[in-house]
């Protein structure tokens, strides 16, 4: 899949930090080196590499990240800002015309996915509304217009072709024309690529461009190739000057180098991706789900944020402490319960946790919302005194209990026995969120 072998390595360094209630510079420090590590073996220019390493170095060294509740999370809160950065901050949207049509000039080399791009494009705009015109400018790779004709075919959109006798520059001007005639709002022209850069190429592009004034030169980079793809964008950029990248093969790509140098190289944003062979697998560009999606994190930002927003500091500390010294009570397991239950219903949660997924289909933990909630209704039927001493629950009080909450004796009975295990489940939480967890013995 996308970025795993990256996403693996880096899930292992914030792992490590996630779990730590107090993180020190060398902590950081430590985790950084191997961040950089991961970095170079991603095939992310080294440049790059150490200006972000220096950037997140600088952030995360500060009282207030060491100081915070969850320094772990905020390392990683960081750490996914930078590569957000680094990608571009925001998604990029294409340039559109106030006098269309809009015409997108696609370039790249040979066998990076310039033409299955194209009509790729071509389905996205179609999506929208949109009456793309393809043209078939690509006269030298043999096939390319016929590929480029199948490709319309498939998505009921014309293509503009003068066969591979005509002159690129003329083709182009041309279908430019005929899409002006047939009110097309879309022009996507699919240019000739090469083996290797080289000088004819980029004069043939450089005078369709002149001619057909492109409101988008789009380069197709394919993003296995790592660096070469963002060197390659660098010279095109140089000669062309580009006006976005397409990364195409992310689905094959392990590493992710192309990804996440080529914005900060060429200063050119990547605007979208390919990520399959199909014609509908082109998604836009955003840096930010980029950014979650290395960092393996799901949604676990907005569960940061909410944790953040939700659980009281002082209260989640004072909690940790009655955990280790085991004088957790059902009492406090009601408030703890309301602090989880403020930040959503507790499914999504545990599905936003990495790791825990696996957890919810643990027979034995029951964690799910309806048990919860007659969970809920018997430790509410208790005295005061039984939520803070539940061991002189005897056979009669958990009758009354049983009673009060609608539930049976066996059900409360169960509920005891899984006490034990609802405190670990909890520990595991405070954990997760960087608590003091560390100190207690690991669930
Ligand atoms: P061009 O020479 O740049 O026009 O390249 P093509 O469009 O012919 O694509 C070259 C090969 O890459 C074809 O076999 C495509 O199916 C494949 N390809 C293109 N984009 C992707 C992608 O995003 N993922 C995968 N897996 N294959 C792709």
């Amino acid at each position: 899949a996308a970025f795993e072998g990256l996403s693996n390595r880096l899930q292992n360094v914030f792992g490590k930090l996630k779990g730590k209630g107090k993180v020190s510079e060398n902590d950081v420090k430590e985790a950084m080196r191997e961040v950089r590590l991961a970095l170079l073996e991603a095939d992310v220019n080294f440049k790059v590499v150490k200006d972000f390493i220096n950037k997140v170095k600088e952030k995360a060294i500060g009282q207030e990240v060491m100081k915070s509740f969850t320094p772990g999370m905020v390392i990683i809160d960081i750490v996914n800002k930078e590569l957000t950065s680094l990608m571009g901050e925001t998604h990029s949207k294409l340039n559109k015309s106030n006098k269309p049509p809009t015409v997108i000039m696609m370039a790249g080399l040979q066998g990076a996915g310039k033409t299955t791009t194209t009509g790729k494009l071509a389905k996205y705009l179609q999506k929208q509304n949109h009456k793309p015109l393809l043209i078939a400018a690509d006269i030298y790779r043999p096939a390319a217009i016929k590929q480029l004709q199948i490709l319309g075919e498939q998505i009921d959109t014309p293509v503009f072709s003068l066969g591979d006798k005509a002159n690129p520059v003329e083709i182009a001007k041309q279908g430019l024309q005929q899409a002006k005639e047939n009110h097309n709002d879309y022009v996507i022209i699919d240019t000739a690529g090469r083996l290797h850069i080289d000088e004819d190429l980029m004069n043939e592009l450089k005078d369709i461009k002149e001619t057909v004034k492109p409101d988008e030169v789009l380069l197709v980079v394919d993003s296995m190739t790592g660096q070469d793809a963002v060197n390659v964008a660098e010279s095109f950029n140089q000669q062309l000057e580009l006006t976005g990248v397409v990364l195409t093969k992310l689905d094959g790509d392990t590493r992710g180098g192309a990804a996440l140098s080529v914005k900060a190289v060429t200063g050119k944003p990547i605007k979208f991706a390919a990520m399959g062979e199909k014609i509908d697998a082109l998604e836009p560009f955003y840096p930010d789900r980029m950014a979650s999606r290395i960092l393996g994190m799901g949604d676990m930002l907005s569960l940061i944020e909410k944790a953040q927003t939700n659980i009281d500091e002082e209260k989640a500390k004072e909690m940790e402490r009655k955990m280790r010294k085991a004088e957790f009570t059902f009492e406090d397991f009601l408030e703890q319960m309301e602090q989880v239950r403020n930040m959503g219903p507790l499914d999504q949660i545990m599905d936003m946790m990495p790791g825990m997924g696996k957890m919810k289909n643990m027979k034995n933990l029951n964690v799910d919302e309806k048990q919860l909630g007659r969970v809920e209704a018997i430790v509410r039927s208790m005295t005061t005194e039984e939520k803070r001493k539940p061991e002189i629950l005897n056979a009669s009080r958990r009758k009354r209990i049983a009673l009060g909450s609608g539930t049976s004796v066996k059900d409360v009975n169960r509920l005891l026995k899984q006490f034990e295990d609802m405190k670990k489940m909890m520990k595991q939480f405070s954990t997760m969120m960087g608590g003091q967890g560390k100190k207690g013995k690991k669930p």
